[in-house]
């Protein structure tokens, strides 16, 4: 089955029309037999319905006959008013500052003294804590982009969420979530969930929700909720991904990122897409100070075209699946306890964070510790910092 010819801007604005006011919790079916609680989440940018329109109909269907279900299928809409404004947030991005200090605050406030994402934040991380209290989750968030786009998926790179994106044929992103701090998947890998993220292209291309559907559909199957023969087309719909990716690679590892400040007055220039080849020192865009160059080689990711964000954009390069299936086996043979012996390497809290002095260390000690499921953090008084993701 090939994508449907593209209707693009054409005909989602009528669906949304009717979407406006999306309810916070689009679905919520539980099964007859036991299995995983899935969280699926949508329009966490206000200017993205299209994940929430999915969710909503794939919950739809589930409804119609839940005894095909092991576990539990959630459905949340994330910000309820930027989504009836039509905006990517009222007053910050909503999709940020998912700390647990700032979530306890949220928490403990009373309820009338809060507006605009931290009211829709409070509710949202309220409604996730009462699932969380039955046990490990699973999360899909959906989103989509500004500039053109084949799908991709992003996720902290554990060996389990690395499962789950790798069944979803389009490119998988390694490395965005560790440069972006406080985003809500972030924030729920840490704790344990397994938690991916899917950007299904344009935020005005019709073809989005089809996209998003096709995603939630083969993710579920992944996560053990659906049994193969329980989803309807599930080959079209592998193939509806596959087609919009093709060509794409399978594995991409996150190089660069331009942020843009307040004041920066960023424009992208115009015709960029995702995964377009860019040049060292091409010019991709502008600001107050002048042309923006690329500062390596490598491919375009999530050029922004709209006003708001603090992205300006991404660049990525191919990574071959070789490293992948080499640093499963180095985490299958706990090789952090080897690479907390090399020399500039400190081990802290048992293996689970370790400082790395770059003058003492060799350079590949940083390779091997993504390979081996370590996330870097903020880096203090020259040493590099790494925390292993949650297992
Ligand atoms: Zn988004």
């Amino acid at each position: 089955m090939s994508a449907p010819a593209a209707p693009p801007m054409q005909g989602m604005r009528d669906e949304l029309r009717g979407s406006l006011d999306l309810p916070r919790v689009l679905g919520d079916v539980t099964g007859a037999r036991p299995g995983p609680t899935v969280v699926l989440t949508g329009a966490l940018h206000g200017n993205e319905p299209a994940g929430a329109l999915a969710i909503r109909r794939v919950l739809a269907e589930l409804a119609a006959r839940p005894e095909r279900i092991a576990g539990r299928v959630v459905g949340l809409c994330g910000n309820r008013a930027a989504v009836g404004a039509g905006k990517r947030f009222s007053a910050r991005d909503l999709n940020r500052r998912w700390y647990p200090a700032d979530l306890a605050r949220l928490a403990e406030a009373p309820v009338e003294s809060l507006r605009d994402e931290d009211l829709e934040q409070r509710e949202l991380a309220g409604t996730i804590g009462e699932l969380e209290k039955s046990g490990p989750l699973a999360i899909l968030d959906l989103h989509t982009t500004s500039g053109a786009s084949p799908p991709f998926v992003c996720f902290g790179d554990t060996l389990e969420n690395r499962r789950v994106a790798r069944a979803l044929p389009m490119t998988a992103i390694l490395g965005l979530e560790e440069i972006i701090d406080g985003a809500m998947l972030g924030y729920y890998a840490d704790r344990g969930h397994v938690a991916i993220s899917v950007e299904a292209g344009q935020h005005r291309d019709r073809r989005t929700v089809a996209r998003h559907e096709a995603t939630v559909w083969i993710a579920l199957t992944a996560l053990g909720a659906l049994r193969e023969d329980e989803v309807p087309e599930l080959d079209a719909q592998r193939t509806l991904l596959a087609e919009a990716s093709k060509g794409q690679p399978a594995v991409v590892e996150v190089r660069h990122r331009h942020v843009v400040l307040p004041g920066d007055d960023f424009r992208m220039l115009p015709g960029f897409t995702s995964f377009q080849e860019i040049r060292e020192g091409e010019v991709v865009a502008h600001d107050r100070s002048g042309p923006v160059r690329a500062p390596l080689s490598g491919m375009m990711l999530m050029p922004r075209y709209q006003g708001q964000g603090e992205d300006g954009y991404f660049l990525v390069r191919e990574t071959r699946p070789f490293w992948l299936w080499v640093s499963e086996k180095l985490r299958l043979a706990n090789a952090e306890r080897v690479i907390a012996h090399m020399p500039g390497v400190a081990p802290e809290d048992a293996l689970n964070r370790l400082t790395v002095d770059p003058k003492v260390a060799r350079a590949f000690v940083v390779d091997l510790m993504h390979l081996c499921g370590y996330r870097r953090r903020r880096d203090d008084a020259g040493k590099l910092s790494f925390t292993r993701r949650a297992r």
